[in-house]
């Protein structure tokens, strides 16, 4: 499908099979999700600029990198501060930003309550994370959000994606890259990605009924 990228990994797979599974408690969801993200960060970091540099070895002299831009993570509310950890085993040095938004479950669209976005994005290379792309109302606000305060670099990372969503989001920020673990089949009447893993806020947080 056009604008996204589906990472393909078994351990990936894997990962996302143990989060898809109803009996994964929250505990173990959550460090699932935090590896899986890792893997995604991976990819999604895989264009980088580099920058060369000289490193001591104890014995000589090495070419070396160093990462030449900044990184931002911004993590939408609640459900992408699960993905957080994951990218910053990576990348510890990157500032994070958080995007507040619920969804109306009527409307079915996001609406903002809290936002915190780093100093520095329009120079930096920014990563939004939310683990579910349904409707891809929010993925769209935050990208719009954060290229008016003059980010110009900007990828999407989620988990599980609705071919829904990543018509939304491509159509509204077709320059804005998205990479998925999964482009699951659909979206149901609820505004639930199928077959999907549930409401993953609440897995990660333990606050399912
Ligand atoms: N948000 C979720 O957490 N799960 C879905 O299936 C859709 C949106």
């Amino acid at each position: 499908m056009e604008g996204v990228t589906v990472v393909d990994h078994v351990l990936l797979r894997r990962l996302l099979s143990i989060l898809r599974d109803r009996s994964t408690s929250h505990r173990v969801f959550r460090q699932t999700l935090a590896d899986a993200a890792m893997i995604l960060a991976y990819e999604a970091m895989r264009g980088l600029r580099p920058e060369s540099v000289d490193v001591q070895t104890p014995l000589e002299t090495a070419p070396g990198v160093r990462l030449a831009d900044e990184i931002v993570l911004v993590a939408i509310l609640r459900a992408g501060l699960g993905m957080v950890d994951g990218f910053l085993r990576l990348v510890p040095e990157a500032r994070v930003g958080h995007l507040g938004m619920y969804r109306d479950e009527e409307a079915l669209r996001p609406v903002g309550y809290y936002e915190n976005v780093p100093p520095g994005v329009a120079a930096a290379e920014v990563f939004v994370v939310d683990p579910m792309l349904a409707t891809g109302g929010s993925a769209t606000q935050a990208i719009a959000r954060l290229k008016r305060a003059g980010a110009r670099r900007l990828a999407f990372v989620c988990l599980v994606a609705a071919p829904e969503g990543v018509r939304a989001l491509h159509e509204a920020h077709p320059d804005v890259p998205i990479l998925t673990a999964s482009l699951d089949r659909e979206l149901d009447e609820r505004g639930y990605i199928r077959p999907g893993l549930g409401d993953a806020g609440d897995r990660i947080f333990g606050t399912d009924r």
